[in-house]
């Protein structure tokens, strides 16, 4: 059923390129169940235990379905404490796949964010990205650097519909050289995809210039490439210049463009845990490998089980392969074309991993400072036992600077899909209930933090509604101090 040219087929339907082999029973439970759920999880669907979840759409970080080609790699597991081969047949997965020399195995993708921004930000410097997230700037902060966002106007307008929306603004960049200095700027970090814009991809043409205009100050470049593949797919359906150019030649031209990479294996590597640093300069290799073995574990595993490095290099493997990041992606978007359909707010278009929930629309009667989006989270898990999560003012935090609530644009409930786990009756089912909630939206209120952590508060945040003691109220319950609607 793969079409070479990448189009979707327009008349015939189609499905996974994969069949199920071993089942995991799902606990069913009650509105009743959830309610007191919710409430002991402080609203944070974080801080929910995943057996009172059913449909979880928490983050498709470690959640996806490794193949039984992975499986059987997992006991061929070489646990030598050095030189382990499995360490060598990663590498060259990730020479042959991603094109950079060097690769350093860590537990996971912040592993690699850890090391890099340790030995190359500087106190003072400037680190500028297409969006941040929230790992790497915060790596890139507690090395003394300061993000800078540099990302097209367009990224944060929920419904404009470019192509491309994780584009670099190369005269935002332009002007950041031209204030602080090159010498200031240890790299420019490059998101394939955007994951807090909604997982929207960079084009080939973007990648190109702001790597030239980076390397034309001395500037390096460095991809999170947590998603990159989801990008290169983008790029081959949405650019005509790439319609026949396959997954495997796309993703190489991405990281021919950069310097190296951070990754978390727990995307686009389809494995539970691991990621790694990918670097071509030899000397930065080598303060990595200084590092890793500090942090993480020796520089032939860094973190990882030989098996687990096993599973990632055959992850790698089968995520390039055209039919299932279609399916991936495919996926995604069938879950937002229903959304769309019945008038739901959500970011348009609809990105790589998820379908993220424009929660100031949905909930306009609930001010950013009660934090829509957490409210919106909380309310979909009482009503259906799906869980998502926040992606607005408090996954922004404070600003490191003046200590203030960040308030962003985008206020958003991400609901991101695991790879290769739900079918399209749990896409469904996820969708009637959100178009439920948008017809009852009145009755969810705001909610106000009773525990706010310092570091990446929206992992561990406790927080109570702003109304009475429920998010999301009966129909016929009375509604204590409640401010006049304004959505209807
Ligand atoms: C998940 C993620 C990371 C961090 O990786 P972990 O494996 O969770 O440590 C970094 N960047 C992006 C874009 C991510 O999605």
């Amino acid at each position: 059923m793969s079409e070479p040219d990448g189009k979707q087929p327009s008349r015939r339907s189609w499905a996974e390129p994969y069949k199920i082999k071993v089942v995991e029973p799902l606990k069913m439970t009650t509105p009743e169940q959830r309610r007191r759920a919710i409430a002991e999880a402080g609203f944070n669907t974080f801080l929910l235990r995943s057996e009172d979840v059913y449909i979880d759409l928490l983050t498709d970080s470690g959640t996806g379905a490794m193949s039984d080609n992975q499986w059987a790699g997992m006991m061929l597991g070489d646990e030598a404490y050095a030189g382990s081969r499995n360490f060598y047949n990663l590498e060259a997965t990730v020479r042959e796949y991603y094109g950079f020399r060097h690769v350093i195995p860590t537990h996971q993708g912040r592993g690699a964010e850890h090391i890099l921004s340790q030995i190359a930000v500087h106190d003072g410097d400037f680190v500028p990205g297409n969006m941040y997230f929230t790992t790497t700037r915060l790596h890139q902060e507690l090395a003394g650097g300061q993000f800078v966002d540099v990302v097209i106007d367009e990224a944060h307008d929920p419904e404009n519909e470019h192509p491309f929306k994780g584009n670099v603004d190369l005269d935002k960049l332009k002007r950041l050289i031209d204030k602080v200095g090159a010498k200031r700027i240890p790299y420019f970090c490059l998101h394939t995809t955007v994951n807090m814009g909604g997982g929207q991809p960079v084009s080939m043409d973007n990648i190109r210039e702001t790597s030239h205009l980076c390397h034309n100050h001395g500037i390096r470049v460095f991809l999170d490439a947590t998603r990159a593949v989801e990008n290169a797919y983008f790029i081959k359906v949405r650019d005509a210049a790439f319609h026949d150019v396959s997954i495997v030649a796309i993703l190489l031209q991405i990281c021919s463009f950069a310097d190296g990479c951070t990754m978390s294996g727990k995307k686009d590597c389809l494995v539970n845990i691991g990621g790694f640093l990918a670097l071509n300069d030899d000397d930065l290799a080598d303060e990595a490998r200084n590092m890793v073995v500090i942090y993480e574990g020796l520089h032939t595993y860094g973190g990882m089980a030989g098996r687990d490095m096993e599973a990632m290099a055959r992850g790698i493997v089968e995520s390039v392969q055209f039919d299932h990041v279609r399916a991936r992606v495919g996926q995604v978007e069938y879950l937002g074309e229903r959304l769309i359909q019945a008038g739901v707010p959500v970011m348009r278009p609809v990105g790589g991993h998820g379908v993220f929930v424009d929660a100031k629309a949905f909930l306009p009667h609930v001010p950013q400072s009660q934090f829509p989006a957490q409210a919106l989270a909380a309310a979909l898990y009482v009503d259906s036992g799906v869980r998502g999560m926040e992606r607005g003012a408090v996954s922004a935090g404070r600003d490191a600077i003046t200590g203030e609530n960040r308030l962003p644009k985008l206020e958003l409930v991400r609901l991101t899909l695991p790879r290769r786990v739900y079918t399209q009756a749990h896409m469904d089912v996820t969708a009637e209930s959100i178009v439920d909630l948008w017809d009852k939206r009145d009755r969810i209120c705001g909610l106000e933090f009773t525990y706010e952590p310092k570091y990446l508060r929206f992992f561990r945040a406790r927080f109570k509604p702003t109304i009475g003691a429920e998010i999301l109220r009966d129909q016929d319950a009375p509604t204590p101090g409640a401010q006049p609607s304004t959505t209807r």
